[in-house]
Protein backbone atom coordinates (compact mmCIF):
# COMPACT_ATOMS: atom_id res chain seq x y z
CA UNK A 1 0.00 0.00 0.00
CA UNK A 2 1.59 3.30 -1.12
CA UNK A 3 -0.05 6.49 0.26
CA UNK A 4 0.64 10.52 0.05
CA UNK A 5 -1.33 12.59 2.15
CA UNK A 6 -0.87 15.43 0.97
CA UNK A 7 -0.98 16.85 -1.94
CA UNK A 8 -2.52 20.36 -4.06
CA UNK A 9 -4.35 21.08 -6.64
CA UNK A 10 -5.35 23.99 -8.93
CA UNK A 11 -7.97 24.81 -6.49
CA UNK A 12 -5.83 26.49 -4.29
CA UNK A 13 -2.10 26.81 -5.33
CA UNK A 14 -0.97 23.95 -7.18
CA UNK A 15 -0.39 23.66 -10.71
CA UNK A 16 -2.97 21.28 -12.04
CA UNK A 17 -6.56 20.37 -11.91
CA UNK A 18 -7.77 17.88 -9.29
CA UNK A 19 -8.75 15.07 -11.79
CA UNK A 20 -4.93 15.22 -13.03
CA UNK A 21 -3.34 14.62 -9.40
CA UNK A 22 -5.64 11.66 -9.15
CA UNK A 23 -4.38 10.44 -12.29
CA UNK A 24 -1.06 11.06 -11.85
CA UNK A 25 -1.37 9.58 -8.54
CA UNK A 26 -2.70 6.52 -9.60
CA UNK A 27 0.31 6.62 -12.77
CA UNK A 28 2.73 7.07 -9.45
CA UNK A 29 1.91 3.74 -7.99
CA UNK A 30 -0.48 5.19 -5.57
CA UNK A 31 -2.96 3.22 -3.57
CA UNK A 32 -4.39 5.74 -1.80
CA UNK A 33 -3.91 10.12 -1.89
CA UNK A 34 -5.33 12.92 -0.03
CA UNK A 35 -6.29 16.33 -1.86
CA UNK A 36 -5.38 19.00 0.69
CA UNK A 37 -5.71 22.29 -0.84
CA UNK A 38 -5.48 25.08 1.28
CA UNK A 39 -8.29 26.79 3.24
CA UNK A 40 -10.63 24.93 0.64
CA UNK A 41 -12.38 21.63 0.05
CA UNK A 42 -13.59 22.93 -3.58
CA UNK A 43 -11.66 20.50 -5.05
CA UNK A 44 -13.01 17.64 -3.52
CA UNK A 45 -16.08 16.12 -5.81
CA UNK A 46 -13.72 16.71 -8.92
CA UNK A 47 -11.48 14.09 -7.22
CA UNK A 48 -13.84 11.61 -5.97
CA UNK A 49 -15.39 11.31 -9.83
CA UNK A 50 -11.67 10.72 -10.96
CA UNK A 51 -10.80 8.76 -8.46
CA UNK A 52 -13.82 6.61 -9.36
CA UNK A 53 -12.28 6.60 -13.33
CA UNK A 54 -8.69 5.33 -12.13
CA UNK A 55 -9.59 2.97 -9.24
CA UNK A 56 -7.36 4.78 -6.39
CA UNK A 57 -8.88 5.94 -2.89
CA UNK A 58 -9.11 9.53 -2.47
CA UNK A 59 -9.17 10.88 1.00
CA UNK A 60 -10.84 14.68 1.24
CA UNK A 61 -8.84 16.79 3.38
CA UNK A 62 -7.29 20.37 3.24
CA UNK A 63 -4.22 22.43 4.74
CA UNK A 64 -5.50 24.92 6.75
CA UNK A 65 -4.00 27.91 7.94
CA UNK A 66 -3.76 28.50 11.53
CA UNK A 67 -0.76 31.01 13.52
CA UNK A 68 0.67 30.29 16.85
CA UNK A 69 1.82 33.72 18.14
CA UNK A 70 3.26 35.19 15.30
CA UNK A 71 4.58 31.92 13.70
CA UNK A 72 2.40 30.40 10.73
CA UNK A 73 1.33 26.49 11.58
CA UNK A 74 0.08 24.28 8.69
CA UNK A 75 -2.98 22.03 10.03
CA UNK A 76 -3.88 19.37 7.81
CA UNK A 77 -7.36 18.15 8.18
CA UNK A 78 -9.21 15.34 6.71
CA UNK A 79 -12.58 13.62 6.31
CA UNK A 80 -13.85 16.66 7.75
CA UNK A 81 -17.62 17.31 6.79
CA UNK A 82 -17.66 21.39 5.91
CA UNK A 83 -21.11 21.51 5.94
CA UNK A 84 -20.90 21.46 9.68
CA UNK A 85 -21.89 24.77 11.34
CA UNK A 86 -19.16 27.35 11.45
CA UNK A 87 -16.69 25.67 8.95
CA UNK A 88 -17.30 27.05 5.45
CA UNK A 89 -17.45 30.54 7.38
CA UNK A 90 -14.04 30.01 9.11
CA UNK A 91 -12.72 29.21 5.72
CA UNK A 92 -14.45 31.89 4.12
CA UNK A 93 -12.42 34.44 6.68
CA UNK A 94 -9.12 32.47 6.12
CA UNK A 95 -9.43 32.84 2.06
CA UNK A 96 -10.84 36.28 2.50
CA UNK A 97 -7.84 37.38 4.47
CA UNK A 98 -5.56 35.96 1.27
CA UNK A 99 -7.32 38.03 -1.32
CA UNK A 100 -7.30 41.41 1.03
CA UNK A 101 -3.62 41.34 1.49
CA UNK A 102 -2.67 41.34 -1.81
CA UNK A 103 -3.19 45.38 -2.68
CA UNK A 104 -0.57 46.04 0.14
CA UNK A 105 1.80 43.27 -1.38
CA UNK A 106 1.40 45.30 -4.87
CA UNK A 107 1.92 47.88 -3.17
CA UNK A 108 5.22 46.64 -1.41
CA UNK A 109 6.67 45.48 -4.77
CA UNK A 110 6.05 48.81 -6.81
CA UNK A 111 8.09 50.83 -3.74
CA UNK A 112 10.86 48.57 -5.02
CA UNK A 113 10.01 49.14 -8.40
CA UNK A 114 8.02 46.01 -9.24
CA UNK A 115 5.13 46.93 -11.69
CA UNK A 116 2.39 44.22 -11.08
CA UNK A 117 -1.34 44.66 -10.95
CA UNK A 118 -4.00 42.72 -9.90
CA UNK A 119 -5.12 41.70 -13.24
CA UNK A 120 -1.62 40.12 -13.91
CA UNK A 121 -2.30 37.69 -10.21
CA UNK A 122 -5.73 36.97 -10.92
CA UNK A 123 -4.43 35.69 -14.04
CA UNK A 124 -1.90 33.35 -12.72
CA UNK A 125 -4.55 32.26 -9.77
CA UNK A 126 -6.50 30.88 -13.04
CA UNK A 127 -9.54 31.19 -11.11
CA UNK A 128 -8.11 29.40 -7.93
CA UNK A 129 -10.61 29.41 -4.70
CA UNK A 130 -7.39 29.96 -2.42
CA UNK A 131 -5.21 32.55 -3.57
CA UNK A 132 -1.52 31.89 -2.53
CA UNK A 133 1.76 33.68 -2.69
CA UNK A 134 2.88 31.28 -5.55
CA UNK A 135 0.31 33.33 -7.82
CA UNK A 136 1.78 36.24 -7.08
CA UNK A 137 5.14 34.38 -7.56
CA UNK A 138 3.70 32.89 -10.88
CA UNK A 139 2.66 36.85 -11.77
CA UNK A 140 6.49 37.34 -11.33
CA UNK A 141 7.61 34.75 -13.75
CA UNK A 142 5.05 35.59 -16.06
CA UNK A 143 6.27 39.77 -16.08
CA UNK A 144 9.72 38.26 -16.05
CA UNK A 145 10.65 39.54 -12.60
CA UNK A 146 12.45 36.06 -11.44
CA UNK A 147 12.67 32.60 -12.88
CA UNK A 148 10.52 30.52 -10.68
CA UNK A 149 8.94 30.17 -7.61
CA UNK A 150 11.85 29.96 -5.31
CA UNK A 151 13.45 32.39 -6.39
CA UNK A 152 10.12 34.62 -5.77
CA UNK A 153 9.58 33.57 -2.67
CA UNK A 154 13.47 34.40 -1.60
CA UNK A 155 13.74 37.60 -2.82
CA UNK A 156 10.32 38.74 -2.31
CA UNK A 157 7.87 36.82 -0.48
CA UNK A 158 9.11 34.99 2.04
CA UNK A 159 8.49 35.83 5.54
CA UNK A 160 11.02 39.00 6.00
CA UNK A 161 10.96 40.08 2.62
CA UNK A 162 10.15 43.11 1.04
CA UNK A 163 6.17 42.09 -0.04
CA UNK A 164 5.44 39.60 2.87
CA UNK A 165 2.10 41.18 4.11
CA UNK A 166 0.98 38.94 7.20
CA UNK A 167 -3.16 37.51 6.67
CA UNK A 168 -5.75 36.39 8.87
CA UNK A 169 -5.47 32.80 10.31
CA UNK A 170 -6.73 31.34 13.14
CA UNK A 171 -4.58 29.93 16.05
CA UNK A 172 -3.76 26.77 15.68
CA UNK A 173 -5.51 25.07 18.73
CA UNK A 174 -8.71 26.75 17.25
CA UNK A 175 -8.23 25.35 13.97
CA UNK A 176 -7.79 21.55 15.50
CA UNK A 177 -11.01 22.12 17.51
CA UNK A 178 -12.23 23.38 14.25
CA UNK A 179 -11.33 20.19 12.35
CA UNK A 180 -12.60 17.85 14.90
CA UNK A 181 -15.60 19.52 15.75
CA UNK A 182 -16.36 18.62 11.95
CA UNK A 183 -15.88 15.00 12.53
CA UNK A 184 -12.16 15.06 11.48
CA UNK A 185 -8.71 14.46 12.21
CA UNK A 186 -6.17 17.07 11.93
CA UNK A 187 -2.59 16.34 11.72
CA UNK A 188 -0.08 19.36 12.05
CA UNK A 189 2.02 19.96 8.45
CA UNK A 190 5.51 19.42 8.16
CA UNK A 191 6.09 20.85 11.68
CA UNK A 192 9.69 21.36 11.68
CA UNK A 193 9.69 22.73 7.97
CA UNK A 194 11.14 26.50 7.69
CA UNK A 195 8.42 28.52 8.93
CA UNK A 196 7.12 26.75 12.16
CA UNK A 197 10.30 24.89 13.25
CA UNK A 198 11.11 27.33 16.02
CA UNK A 199 7.63 27.63 17.56
CA UNK A 200 6.64 23.93 17.58
CA UNK A 201 8.66 22.57 20.89
CA UNK A 202 7.56 19.58 22.02
CA UNK A 203 5.74 21.00 24.57
CA UNK A 204 3.86 23.27 22.26
CA UNK A 205 3.33 19.87 20.11
CA UNK A 206 2.24 17.54 23.59
CA UNK A 207 -0.21 20.98 24.46
CA UNK A 208 -1.55 20.06 20.44
CA UNK A 209 -1.91 16.61 21.38
CA UNK A 210 -4.18 16.75 24.75
CA UNK A 211 -6.26 19.60 22.48
CA UNK A 212 -7.18 16.72 20.22
CA UNK A 213 -4.57 16.77 17.72
CA UNK A 214 -3.92 13.25 15.52
CA UNK A 215 -0.78 13.07 14.11
CA UNK A 216 2.34 15.11 13.03
CA UNK A 217 3.60 14.83 9.18
CA UNK A 218 7.20 13.51 10.08
CA UNK A 219 7.64 12.72 6.66
CA UNK A 220 7.84 15.67 4.12
CA UNK A 221 10.77 16.84 1.99
CA UNK A 222 11.21 19.75 4.34
CA UNK A 223 12.36 17.73 6.61
CA UNK A 224 16.28 15.52 6.87
CA UNK A 225 16.59 11.90 7.83
CA UNK A 226 17.52 12.89 11.06
CA UNK A 227 14.52 15.80 12.34
CA UNK A 228 12.00 12.56 10.54
CA UNK A 229 13.75 10.30 12.87
CA UNK A 230 13.17 13.07 15.84
CA UNK A 231 9.59 13.77 14.93
CA UNK A 232 8.85 9.74 14.57
CA UNK A 233 10.21 9.55 18.01
CA UNK A 234 8.38 12.40 19.14
CA UNK A 235 5.01 11.21 17.97
CA UNK A 236 5.59 8.17 19.61
CA UNK A 237 5.80 9.38 22.88
CA UNK A 238 2.85 11.78 22.79
CA UNK A 239 0.66 8.89 21.69
CA UNK A 240 0.34 10.89 17.85
CA UNK A 241 0.58 8.92 14.49
CA UNK A 242 3.37 9.97 12.58
CA UNK A 243 2.59 10.38 8.91
CA UNK A 244 3.85 11.71 5.77
CA UNK A 245 3.22 13.51 1.82
CA UNK A 246 4.55 15.12 -0.64
CA UNK A 247 2.97 18.19 -0.53
CA UNK A 248 3.05 17.92 -4.20
CA UNK A 249 1.93 21.05 -5.88
CA UNK A 250 2.30 19.98 -9.60
CA UNK A 251 5.29 22.01 -11.28
CA UNK A 252 5.13 24.44 -8.21
CA UNK A 253 7.52 23.22 -6.12
CA UNK A 254 10.48 21.37 -7.01
CA UNK A 255 11.49 18.05 -5.31
CA UNK A 256 7.98 17.12 -4.01
CA UNK A 257 6.66 14.70 -6.42
CA UNK A 258 3.61 12.76 -5.58
CA UNK A 259 4.78 9.51 -3.30
CA UNK A 260 7.86 11.43 -2.77
CA UNK A 261 6.96 10.70 1.03
CA UNK A 262 4.64 8.04 2.45
CA UNK A 263 2.38 7.30 5.14
CA UNK A 264 2.85 3.41 6.73
CA UNK A 265 -0.11 1.56 6.39
CA UNK A 266 -0.61 1.13 9.84
CA UNK A 267 -0.03 4.93 10.41
CA UNK A 268 -2.89 5.43 8.18
CA UNK A 269 -5.15 2.79 9.77
CA UNK A 270 -4.43 4.26 13.23
CA UNK A 271 -5.17 7.92 11.86
CA UNK A 272 -8.02 6.74 10.56
CA UNK A 273 -9.62 5.18 14.16
CA UNK A 274 -9.13 8.33 15.36
CA UNK A 275 -11.90 10.09 13.68
CA UNK A 276 -14.86 11.02 16.06
CA UNK A 277 -17.18 9.03 14.22
CA UNK A 278 -14.76 5.51 14.43
CA UNK A 279 -15.29 5.31 18.24
P1 LIG B 1 0.51 31.34 1.38
O1 LIG B 1 -0.46 30.19 1.31
O2 LIG B 1 0.09 32.51 0.58
O3 LIG B 1 0.90 31.67 2.79
O4 LIG B 1 1.84 30.80 0.66
C1 LIG B 1 2.51 29.72 1.23
C2 LIG B 1 2.64 28.60 0.23
O5 LIG B 1 3.64 28.92 -0.70
C3 LIG B 1 3.11 27.30 0.86
O6 LIG B 1 2.05 26.53 1.30
C4 LIG B 1 3.80 26.63 -0.29
O7 LIG B 1 2.85 25.98 -1.08
C5 LIG B 1 4.35 27.76 -1.10
N1 LIG B 1 5.78 28.01 -0.90
C6 LIG B 1 6.40 28.44 0.23
N2 LIG B 1 7.72 28.58 0.02
C7 LIG B 1 7.95 28.23 -1.27
C8 LIG B 1 9.11 28.16 -2.10
N3 LIG B 1 10.32 28.50 -1.63
N4 LIG B 1 8.95 27.75 -3.38
C9 LIG B 1 7.73 27.42 -3.86
N5 LIG B 1 6.60 27.47 -3.12
C10 LIG B 1 6.70 27.88 -1.85
ZN1 LIG C 1 0.83 25.39 -1.11
FE1 LIG D 1 2.17 23.71 4.16
FE1 LIG E 1 0.97 21.85 1.52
Amino acid sequence: MRIDLHAHSNVSDGTEPPRELVRRAASAGLDVVAITDHDTVSGWVEAATAALDVGIRVIPGLELSCTRGAASVHVLGYRIDPTRPGVAEELADIRTGRTDRLPAMLAALARHGVDLSTEQVMAAAGGADSLGRPHVADALIAAGYVADRGEAFDVWLAEGRPAHISRYAPDVIDGIRLIRAAGGVAVIAHPWGRESRDTMTPDVLASLADAGLAGLEAHHDDHDEATERALVALASDLGLVATGGSDWHGSGKVGHHLGSRLTDPAAFDDLLSRLPSAG
